[in-house]
């Protein structure tokens, strides 16, 4: 093996170690405790394990945490109705809604109906557009603790080749949007790309947001590249529940110059970027000084 392990962890825990010094400046000289609201229905329990988590991480950087809990049959009015409630409560300054939402609820309208401002995920179509435009937004947690992750290793990224292989909303458009906000040459792959193994090869930074278990072989990636596998997939190997990405890691590390592992690269992160963003949308709500 000859790839650096890029250490999601670490950068996590120092990421969140600034935040939690950042709210006690808010508490101590502002009196103000930054909050954030996570909304989850039904009882899908990948997400609870999610939900979980992210309160815990809230509480230990010393912000509130408030937990919504409704049930699989909640009605789209209700759910409204609550993120109504949520917009305008001046204590909560994040409002974060785990998705997948049950079928019978329009995941796209309940976003939306999110106050911009408080929409920590980023996934609010004027943070889109805003992202999009290269204006101040909320930024999307995964792609931005990748875009960290990245320019933590390499410093600048401008006009290196990146290929995002994955074109979802949630990480692969936003990838690529922040990858061309750093000036590189981007390309984004999907299921219908053609040489998709040819594609990847070209890539100085290859990002993999597929969700398909170890689906990269080490032969697609080009020498010296910087690999970040976004992917989480749940499989069985020797009779044990594993967590793998959507790289093989063992013939990826043999080529690449770096790489982040599954578990231990970009989960972390993702909930480090929850905090800060939801510290932002604190210090913008309030007219203060943003965390850098
Ligand atoms: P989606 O299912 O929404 O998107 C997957 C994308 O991969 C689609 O654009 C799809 O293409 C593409 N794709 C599927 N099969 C292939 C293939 N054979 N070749 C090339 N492209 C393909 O997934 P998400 O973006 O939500 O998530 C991706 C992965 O990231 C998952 O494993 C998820 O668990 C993980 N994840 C991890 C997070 C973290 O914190 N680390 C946070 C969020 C997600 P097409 O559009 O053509 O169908």
């Amino acid at each position: 093996m000859s790839a650096k392990i890029i250490d999601g962890k670490a950068f996590a825990a120092k990421v969140r170690g600034q935040v939690a010094e950042h709210v006690a400046r808010l508490k101590k000289e502002n009196g103000i405790t930054p909050g954030l609201a996570v909304v989850l229905v039904g009882e899908d329990p990948a997400s609870e394990v999610y939900v979980r988590s992210k309160g815990k991480a809230t509480v230990e950087a010393g912000m509130n945490s408030y937990e919504h809990k409704l049930p699989a049959e909640t009605s789209e009015a209700e759910l409204l109705a609550l993120i109504d409630k949520l917009n305008n409560d001046p204590n909560v300054h994040g409002i974060l809604v785990q998705l997948p939402l049950p079928k019978h609820l329009n995941s796209d309208l309940v976003i939306n109906s999110l106050d911009p401002a408080k929409d920590v995920d980023g996934f609010h179509i004027s943070n889109v557009g805003l992202l999009g435009t290269g204006q101040k937004s909320m930024v999307p947690c995964t792609p931005l603790g990748s875009l960290m992750m990245l320019r933590d290793h390499l410093g600048s990224l401008s006009g290196l080749d990146a290929v995002v292989v994955g074109r979802s909303n949630i990480v692969g458009k936003p990838m690529a949007q922040l990858l061309l906000g750093d000036s590189c040459t981007v390309t984004i792959a999907h299921s219908r790309t053609k040489d998709l193994a040819g594609v990847c090869r070209k890539a100085d930074i290859l990002v993999a947001a597929v969700g398909r278990p170890e689906m990269i072989p080490g032969d697609w990636v080009k020498p010296d590249a910087t690999v970040i596998d976004v992917g989480i997939n749940r499989i069985e190997r020797d009779g044990k529940t594993k967590l793998v990405g959507d790289v093989q890691f063992e013939s990826a590390a043999k080529v690449a110059g770096a790489i982040t592992p599954v578990p231990g690269g970009v989960g972390p992160m993702t909930i480090a970027c929850l905090l800060a963003n939801t510290v932002t949308a604190c210090c913008r709500a309030n007219g203060l000084a943003e965390p850098e």
